[in-house]
């Protein structure tokens, strides 16, 4: 798996040469390119009926219409837009990429103030290339909402860029081939503040033992960014009460950046 990723990053970097040199196209047979689209998954998706995922055009039409960027905010989008080509066509991990249907690389505001750090992808991220849109990403459509902000004003994303089949807790191995997409983004956005949602996310950003119960509510810093670990809105689904825990972190990032609940509770 070393010897591949090693190729893979080689691969890039000639291309990323050539690009830079002023090369702007290269030659692959339509054969090859229609087998790089073949990307069959030997696991069985939880009996879930073959769905064809909203092609990218109807997603991009159903997003908002985007509003005038800032020369800094732009510098971002294009540097993200350049990760992101690189994300998609990751195949670091075996399993994953030949489970996929998207790679749900993140969004939002390239120059958010705050960035919500999830796990992975679940069904219907995987399906619409968006994370947190499923029941877990409604909940935390509804916390944004609560602190005052809009999902466009955040930027939200995950450890893992791709769905674990049968939403299966992510591999140590996956984690460390994903994680320098997310630690790109973190470098790009700049975010003041982290809120990290649940165990993985914050294990992957800080070196510290203690569980999630523990952990949150307390501020920790990754690279000089204050982090705040809280609960995973799935966990709130299955736990209601936790709901008031969150709160009292939101309310403290909140406080962190000078501002306000739009909430009062
Ligand atoms: N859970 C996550 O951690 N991320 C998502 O995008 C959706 C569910």
């Amino acid at each position: 798996m070393r010897e591949l990723n090693e190729i893979i990053d080689g691969t890039i970097q000639v291309l990323e040469d050539m690009k830079r040199s002023g090369v702007t196209h290269v030659e692959v047979s339509r054969e090859t390119f229609e087998e790089l689209g073949k990307a069959p998954c030997p696991v069985p998706r939880e009996g879930e009926a073959p769905a064809e995922p909203p092609s990218a055009t109807a997603r991009r039409e159903a997003r908002p219409p985007a509003t005038p960027m800032s020369g800094a905010s732009a510098d971002a989008a294009a540097e993200l837009a350049l990760i992101e080509g690189r994300a998609k066509v990751c195949v670091k991990c075996g399993e994953l990429s030949r489970c996929r249907h998207s790679v749900v690389f993140g969004v939002g505001n390239p120059r958010a103030e705050i960035m919500f750090v999830g796990e992975a992808p679940g069904h219907d991220e995987d399906m619409q290339g968006e994370p947190f849109v499923g029941r877990a990403g409604e909940l935390l459509t509804k916390i944004i909402a609560a602190m005052g902000c809009k999902r466009e004003d955040v930027y939200i994303a995950n450890v893992l860029k791709c769905r674990p089949p049968q939403n299966r807790t992510p591999l140590p191995d996956e984690i460390s081939n994903c994680l320098p997409y997310l630690l790109s983004q973190i470098e790009l956005i700049q975010p003041k503040v982290i809120v990290a949602l649940g165990a993985t996310a914050v294990r992957a950003l800080l070196d510290v033992q203690l569980g999630i119960t523990k952990m949150r509510g307390h501020w920790y810093t990754f690279r000089d960014i204050p982090i705040m670990p809280t609960f995973h809105p799935a966990y709130l689904l299955r736990n209601p009460p936790a709901k008031k825990e969150v709160w009292e972190d939101m309310k403290a990032v909140l406080e962190k950046l000078g501002r306000k609940p739009a909430t009062r509770s």
